[in-house]
């Protein structure tokens, strides 16, 4: 592989000292150095291929900390439910789907029952004004839960006698018919007989699928992480069908971003059977840690909120996935295995279960290079926020969430609700500023989420808790880069310097100096990986 240099336009290294050199000099896939054009002439291995910036900004590519690939490409594939005001959008836009599509089962995603006229989730009986000869299947926004039509229950096998399995949720009429509507472990029974089981270890995302269906969803989710500059993406939730699809997209060479994984704790018992020590994997695909579920989605209102300080009302069904002592031994154990863990938590309560485990495990083995990390990590006490910074957990919130939902949590939770993922305070504690995207939950757009951590603005035009929770731009601007690279146990991406990987974003607008309020419409021209521009087809 030849050498090249990258210059002609603002270089933003993401490194500690600030430097921005003129000029970038990548050989074999690696940053070789950095400095002026001159030098960098000089330093090549042989004539180099010199690329114009022609004004543009250099960056590390975007590390985002939290994603789903194949959900998310499920949110692209199917029919888009988030603008649904009412029930009756629902129905036709699936109706036309139908149409498009026939022979298929009918798909959509992004409905959020807080957003329609009737303020409930639609039901079986709505869906079946769809069709009733062929499955339909919608999923909440939060990806936490499904409305299936009657032709869906029947099979599936779920009726009135169908009790509801622990850490579920099965809503029923008054003769304790099903209504549709199955949230959590309950999203199990929905994946056939062969198909992916979480039992009470998380939201079931899957329906039954061929192995062409969940390629075709992969491919999908992954160009759309590429073309947002993502180069480096943890997938938050693996089960045995995102590990399968990720070791067939790698070994038919479809895999470009590089991955890190999350299993999820339903799967704790085959690590410790394997004799998992460690971290297993190379710089492109890597076994990282476990993922575990503490309780349920804010969107989705069952978040565990209950006892929070304030007067706003509590969730009423909020619920956790464990016993706290169950949660606390799932922590333990991927501890010891030498695995980090990445727990989904968003009340007081279950942020406190967490960090009581952590502590626990530290004080058996501290292992301090061993990072835990809070998904979300949605309402967290003052008190709890100083715990993280010394147990080292690192929260993972999505800040888009702030600009989409901020509005009706201040409506709902008053104060309490405008502290929703509080960065100021974690800034303000030590605590690392990581922004991540939770894709396909909103949008992979990391300068649109570094603009929504920085200002709060929501979509009603307020300010989320006011300007003492916002992040600051440096930092916010490092938690789309280098911040999670770290967090990732990664020192050769995130940042542009000699011996990183030639992992890089073309940026047409410098997002250190443009006006905060352009962030979000900052385009990526190109990306790179390894040296190599990422082509999408
Ligand atoms: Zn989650
Ligand atoms: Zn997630």
């Amino acid at each position: 592989m030849s050498s090249t240099i990258l210059t002609g336009g603002p270089v933003r290294t993401m490194t500690d000292d600030g430097h921005t050199p003129e000029a970038v000099l990548i050989h074999d896939g690696v940053v070789r150095a950095v400095g002026t054009l001159t030098e960098m002439r000089r330093s090549a291995y042989e004539t180099p291929e010199i690329v114009d910036l022609d004004g543009r900004t250099l960056m590390p590519g975007f590390v985002d900390a939290h994603a789903h690939t194949i959900l998310h490409g499920s949110a692209i594939d199917w029919v888009n439910l988030s603008g649904a005001r009412g029930i009756g959008d629902i129905v036709r836009l699936l109706a036309e789907r139908a149409a498009a599509r026939p022979g298929e089962a009918v798909r959509g995603y992004g409905y959020d029952q807080s957003k329609l006229v009737e303020g409930r989730h639609p039901s079986a009986a709505d869906l079946d004004r769809v069709t009733r000869d062929r499955v339909v299947q919608i999923q909440h926004a939060s990806g936490h839960g499904y409305v299936v039509n009657t032709l869906a229950l029947r099979q599936a096998n779920i009726t009135a006698a169908t009790p509801t399995p622990p850490g579920g949720r099965i809503d029923r009429d008054a003769d304790g018919e099903p209504t549709g509507v199955l949230f959590d472990s309950a999203c199990d029974l929905l994946t056939g007989a062969e198909g992916v089981k979480v039992r009470n270890h998380g939201p079931n995302f899957h329906l039954p699928m061929t192995h062409a269906e969940i390629d075709h969803l992969f491919d999908l989710g992954q160009r759309s992480l590429l073309a947002a500059g993502i180069t480096t993406m943890c997938d938050a939730q693996v089960t045995q069908l995102e590990m399968d699809a990720y070791l067939r997209a790698r070994d038919e060479g479809r895999l470009r971003m590089r991955t890190e994984m999350l299993a999820l704790s339903s799967n704790l018992e085959h690590l410790t059977g394997l004799g998992m020590s460690s971290r297993l994997g190379d710089d492109q695909l890597r076994l990282w840690g476990v993922k575990l579920y503490a309780d349920g989605s804010v969107i989705a209102r069952t978040a565990y909120l209950n006892g929070h300080a304030c007067c706003g009302k509590p969730s009423p069904d909020g619920y956790l996935y464990h016993e706290p002592e169950e949660l606390a031994a799932l922590i333990t154990t991927a501890h010891r295995l030498g695995l980090s863990t990445a727990t989904h938590a968003q009340g007081p309560l279950p942020i406190g279960v967490v960090l009581d485990a952590v502590a626990d495990a530290r004080a058996e083995r501290p292992r301090t290079g061993l990072v835990h990390r809070i998904e979300h990590c949605g309402f967290p006490t003052g008190e709890q926020i100083g715990r993280m910074a010394d147990l080292y957990v690192v929260p993972v919130p999505q800040p888009m969430q702030v600009s989409l939902y901020g509005d009706s949590l201040m409506d709902e939770f008053g104060e309490f609700g405008g502290r929703f993922y509080p960065y100021g305070e974690f800034e303000r504690a030590g605590v690392p500023v990581v922004i991540s995207s939770d894709a396909p939950v909103t949008m992979p757009n990391p300068l649109e989420a570094v603009w929504a951590a920085v200002t709060r603005e929501t979509l009603g035009g307020a300010v989320s808790g006011d300007a003492a929770q916002q992040a600051g731009r440096a930092n916010a601007l490092r938690g789309v880069t280098v911040t999670p690279a770290r967090m990732l146990g990664r020192q050769d991406i995130g940042v542009i310097r000699p011996g990183a990987r030639a992992d890089l974003v073309f940026l047409d607008a410098d997002p250190v100096t443009v006006p905060v309020e352009r962030l979000p419409k900052v385009g990526v021209t190109e990306s790179w990986i390894g040296g190599e521009e990422v082509v999408l087809g």
